[in-house]
């Protein structure tokens, strides 16, 4: 008799097999279940503004309820590209260079999807943003993975060794994954940084894959720079943005991918054909969010920066190794003050016993062991939800 296990494995493809769920989202289900708060999953508890609300009811009001242009409504490409020239002087065309996807989720697979064959490499940072490794395996591209390395002290910053990142590029090397600011270190990484990962790609015939979704948020006078800036990049790079993070709403799902002509061909053809399109009221509202005001940024910024030392001096107060953030949402930490044998223990004592859900660490790494002793903490929430987190977080007892 065929054991039924195996018959119902049969049915599985191998891509879907050779990878799990995601965590982050997992954690959210486990906060949840056991009435935690949620520090897990990055979305924001507090509201969207409300002029980009407005715009998204009216846009359903008039009636754009039908598909939009399959690569995204003109009015928010034309927005994007305002965007693009305004903060990073970086003049693309709206009509040949520019995808809206749902999300940047779903532009950073369709950009791998169109530009990589199997056998092809892509080289990713690691920690990562979990998206990243199973993009890598149903696009069918082998990745290699090179470490940033954790700071030597609180201030200093997550490293790449330069001569481990070039050892990683080799003529199979199709394209590098950057997220600057980084999640889940909120590394931003240095222009020395990124023209070095530029002379690479030069030499390699490789693209820049970069995932800049929290270009906004970032903290003591650090700068973003995006990679397509430095010379000989313009046309390797496919720049990746999308409304969630700097507009307060992640369930929205509208994302876009910026690209040269050639490559947006490719991505536009393989977008089509997994969503069609973008919700189209959301975008409509996209080209309103993307009009609001310098001060708008500044308030995020400011905001956030309150949440972070909120977080921060909780976190060092409980006993945490915090890694201080430049930029992004989330705060990694050490956790070997608490004598856990593994994030994963620690992760289930914080949930149950403390109740805050943090994201254990190995998500991050290929190596679950590289993430045995961290977990990462998000705070896009109010800090009335991030004082009574603090208020639990001190509860938990040092055993060094
Ligand atoms: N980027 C967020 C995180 O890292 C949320 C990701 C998601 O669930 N789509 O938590």
């Amino acid at each position: 008799m065929v054991d039924p296990v195996v018959q119902q494995k049969r049915l599985i493809s191998a891509k879907a097999e050779s990878f799990t769920e995601s965590v982050i989202r997992e954690m959210t289900r486990q906060a949840l279940l056991y009435g935690a708060i949620n520090l897990a999953q990055g979305f924001p508890d507090f509201p969207a503004p409300e002029e980009v609300k407005r715009a998204a009811a009216a846009a359903i009001a008039a009636d754009i309820n039908q598909y939009a242009i399959t690569w995204g409504a003109k009015s928010l490409r034309e927005a994007i590209a305002r965007q693009m020239a305004r903060w990073q002087g970086l003049s693309v065309n709206p009509e040949t260079e520019i995808t809206v996807c749902c999300g940047s989720t779903e532009a950073m697979i369709s950009a791998l999807l169109a530009v990589t064959n199997p056998g092809d490499e892509i080289v990713i940072f690691e920690p990562f943003y979990e998206n990243y490794g199973p993009d890598a395996i149903l696009s069918g591209a082998r990745p290699r993975f090179v470490k940033l390395h954790p700071p030597a002290t609180p201030e200093s910053d997550w490293i790449f060794d330069e001569k481990e990142l070039r050892a990683a590029f080799n003529p199979r090397t199709k394209a590098v994954i950057l997220n600057t600011p980084n999640n889940p270190t909120g590394k931003v990484f240095t222009r020395q940084e990124l023209k070095f990962i530029r002379d690479l790609c030069v030499e390699f015939n490789a693209l820049a894959i970069t995932d800049e979704i929290y270009e906004h948020i970032i903290y003591d006078g650090t700068r973003h720079l995006s990679i397509a800036t430095l010379d000989g990049m313009r046309d390797r790079t496919v720049t990746i943005n999308g409304m969630s993070k700097t507009y307060s709403v992640t369930g929205w799902r509208v994302g876009w991918a910026v690209a040269a002509p050639h490559l947006t061909g490719a991505i536009r053809k393989v977008h089509d054909f997994l969503t069609v399109g973008a919700p189209a009221p959301l975008q409509e509202a996209g080209a309103v969010a993307l009009s609001l005001p310098e001060s708008y940024y500044q308030k995020l910024a400011a905001d956030y920066r309150a949440r972070r030392d909120l977080l921060l001096a909780a976190l060092q107060e409980a006993g945490f190794r915090a890694f201080v953030p430049r930029g992004a949402y989330y705060i990694m930490t050490g956790i070997s003050a608490f004598g856990f044998p593994d994030e994963a223990a620690f992760t289930k004592y914080l949930v149950k016993e403390i109740g805050v859900a943090p994201v254990p660490g190995s998500s991050f790494y290929s190596d679950p062991r590289d993430g045995a002793q961290q977990v990462r903490f998000a705070f896009c929430k109010q800090l009335h939800t991030l004082d009574e987190a603090a208020g639990r977080l001190a509860r938990l007892r040092k055993t060094r």
